[in-house]
């Protein structure tokens, strides 16, 4: 099957709205490529890497959590942005962005995908634009729930333990939501996982009792995008394949 750029650009926006959300950058259609599309790749970024391996993979379109345009950017296309974009024009590849939308989806968002490989059936609770989810639990310690997560997402995290105490509610938020966590304590939660850890977050860990998970930007954040193209791309009868591009962070 083909649609045409257009018509997949009107099945991203209807899934995930954009225009709900107030954003760091433009959500949708970042680079216009080729009019008719049949296959998608997805990822966590569009970096370099990920645009090769889309263009070896012979995609017309991809789809990241990541774009190429944030707010703050000097709106110079030099460097390693430049060479992003050419290597996309280049090969007539469309690029579609989407940022907190994907995070939020209520299904096939990075919170919704995160919370069901963790066990964790919760809802958006709390925190900016409520991003936040919040679930009931059932973890001896935070130490229980660090291994739990280390398990399932096959990396270790970074763990402030706070008082011990068993966690019956775990709040979570992916990527780098650290500036949630008192957004998380205030809802009540005995544990906040996220993917990265900043200073202040562990001396709040400390004196609030409420224990911090950092689980990686990168780990937290690469199940929304598969999920999301997978569901429109099968919906359409597109190809679509999702490429991991390993980040440590
Ligand atoms: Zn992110």
């Amino acid at each position: 099957m083909n649609i045409t750029r257009q018509e997949l650009l009107s099945h991203f926006d209807g899934l995930l709205q954009p225009e709900r959300f107030k954003d760091y950058g433009p959500n949708g259609l970042q680079v216009e490529g080729r009019s008719e599309i049949r296959r998608i790749v997805s990822g966590v970024t569009a970096s370099r890497a990920l645009i090769e391996a889309a263009i070896d993979a012979r995609a017309d379109a991809v789809f990241v959590h990541h774009g190429l345009f944030w707010r703050g950017m000097d709106g110079r296309i030099t460097g390693w942005l430049k060479e992003r974009i050419r290597l996309l024009l280049t090969h007539d590849i469309n690029l579609f962005a989407y940022h907190l939308p994907l995070d939020a989806h209520p299904q096939w968002g990075n919170n919704a995908q995160l919370g069901q490989r963790l066990g964790l059936s919760g809802e958006a609770a709390f925190g900016e634009q409520n991003l936040g989810w919040i679930a009931p639990a059932d973890f001896a310690d935070a130490a229980a729930l660090s291994r739990h997560v280390e398990q399932v997402l096959g990396r270790a995290p970074v763990c402030l333990a706070g008082s011990g105490r068993p966690i019956r509610r775990v709040a979570w938020c992916t990527g780098g939501a650290q500036g949630f966590f008192e957004a998380a304590i205030a809802a009540g939660a005995d544990a906040f996982i996220t993917g990265e850890i900043s200073e202040p977050q562990a001396h709040l860990s400390r004196e609030t009792g409420v224990a911090f998970i950092a689980a990686g930007h990168h780990a937290t954040e690469r199940y929304g995008a598969p999920a999301c193209a997978g569901h429109v791309a099968a919906r359409l009868g597109l190809e679509h394949c999702f490429i991991e591009i390993d980040n440590p962070a």
